[in-house]
C-alpha cells in the first residue's frame, strides 16, 4: 500500500482517485470545492484540510487541475512540504512550458517528477482505462508506472520533461482538425444528396477513415454510441477542445512550428464556444458548420 496525495478531485480526479482506493492505496485528497470532497469521501478518499496537509505523509503526489497556473501555484505550495523523495505526478493538461517549470520546482526540492496527461475522458477515468502520456526521467517513469496502472489502459513514456504534454497537445490537434474535416464532409454530402450512412460506409473503409469518423461520428446513426446520438452531450466538451487547441497554438508559436490547420481549428472552436456551446460535445461543431444550432 502506498500513501498517495490527490489534489484536484473534479470530473477526472474523483474517479481516478476512486480507482487508486480500489487498488488498495491510502489516498489523501484535497479540492477547493466542498461538493467534490463529498464525492471523494464516498469513494473512500481521506479528506484533508488543505494541499500541504494532503502531501505531508504521501509517498506519491498526483495533481489533476484545470491549467498551468494552478499546477505551478500548487507545486510552489506543496513541494517544500513534501516527504523527502516523494514522487510528483501531474496529470492535468497544461502547456509544455509550465510543465517544464513544474518539473524544475520539484527538482529544486529533490523530488522526482513526471508530467502524465491523459486521454480517455471521464468514461476512461471511471473505467480505469485512461491512456497516460508521460514525460520525465527513466527512473521517475519507472517509479510512476505501477502507481498509474490501476487508472490506465495504456501508459506511454514519451521522453523527457514535458514530453507527455507535447504528445497530448499534438494528438488533440489531430483530433480537432480531423473532427472538422469529417464534419465538413458530412455537410457537403448533405448538400449533394448523399446519405450519412452511404458516406460512412464508404469513408469508414476507405482513405477517409479516422477515429473522428468511426468512433465519434458527428452525425446520428452510423455509430450509435457517438455523442451525436444524444444531442451532443459530452463526451469531450468543446471548451476542453478549445483549451487543447490553444495550448497547441501557444506551443507552435513558441517553437516556430507551422500549423495553419491547427490555427484554423482553434478559430472555429473559439467561435463555436462563443456561440454558447462550450458545454456541448466537440463533435457538435457540425451544427456550427451547417449554420444551425446543436
Ligand atoms: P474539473 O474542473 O472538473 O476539476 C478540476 C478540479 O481542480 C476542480 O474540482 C477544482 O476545484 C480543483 N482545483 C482548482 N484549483 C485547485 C487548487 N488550488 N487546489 C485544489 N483543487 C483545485 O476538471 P476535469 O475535467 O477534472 O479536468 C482536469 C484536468 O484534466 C484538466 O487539465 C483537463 O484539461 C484535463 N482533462 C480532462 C478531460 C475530461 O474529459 N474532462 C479529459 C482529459 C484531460
Amino acid at each position: 500500500m502506498t500513501t498517495i496525495a490527490f489534489i484536484g478531485l473534479g470530473n477526472m480526479g474523483n474517479p481516478m482517485a476512486a480507482n487508486l482506493v480500489k487498488a488498495g492505496h491510502a489516498v489523501h485528497g484535497f479540492d477547493l470545492m466542498p461538493e467534490n470532497l463529498t464525492v471523494a469521501r464516498d469513494h473512500g478518499v481521506v479528506i484533508m484540510a488543505n494541499a500541504p496537509a494532503a502531501v505531508k505523509d504521501a509517498d506519491v503526489v498526483i495533481t489533476m487541475l484545470p491549467g498551468g497556473k494552478h499546477v505551478l501555484s500548487v507545486y510552489e505550495d506543496i513541494a517544500p512540504r513534501a516527504r523527502k523523495g516523494a514522487l510528483f505526478i501531474d496529470s492535468s493538461t497544461i502547456d509544455v512550458e509550465s510543465a517544464r517549470k513544474a518539473h524544475a520546482v520539484a527538482a529544486k526540492h529533490g523530488l522526482p517528477s513526471i508530467d502524465a496527461p491523459v486521454s480517455g475522458g471521464t468514461g476512461g477515468a471511471a473505467a480505469g482505462t485512461l491512456t497516460f502520456m508521460a514525460g520525465g526521467s527513466d527512473d521517475a517513469f519507472a517509479a510512476a508506472e505501477p502507481i498509474l496502472k490501476p487508472m490506465a489502459g495504456r501508459i506511454v513514456h514519451c521522453g523527457g520533461d514535458g514530453a507527455g504534454q507535447a504528445a497530448k497537445i499534438c494528438n488533440n490537434m489531430i483530433l480537432g482538425i480531423s473532427m472538422i474535416g469529417v464534419a465538413e464532409a458530412f455537410v457537403l454530402a448533405e448538400k449533394l444528396g448523399l446519405s450519412h450512412q452511404a458516406l460512412f460506409d464508404v469513408a469508414s473503409t476507405s482513405s477517409g477513415q479516422c477515429w473522428s469518423l468511426t468512433t465519434y461520428c458527428p452525425v446520428p446513426g452510423p455509430v450509435p454510441t457517438s455523442p451525436a446520438n444524444r444531442d451532443y452531450k459530452p463526451g469531450f466538451a468543446a471548451a476542453l477542445m478549445l483549451k487543447d487547441l490553444k495550448l497547441a497554438q501557444e506551443a507552435a508559436l513558441g517553437s516556430g512550428a507551422v500549423t495553419p490547420l491547427g490555427a484554423e481549428a482553434a478559430q472555429l472552436y473559439a467561435l463555436f464556444n462563443a456561440q454558447g456551446h462550450a458545454g456541448a460535445d466537440f463533435s457538435g461543431i457540425i451544427n456550427f458548420l451547417r449554420g444551425s444550432n446543436p
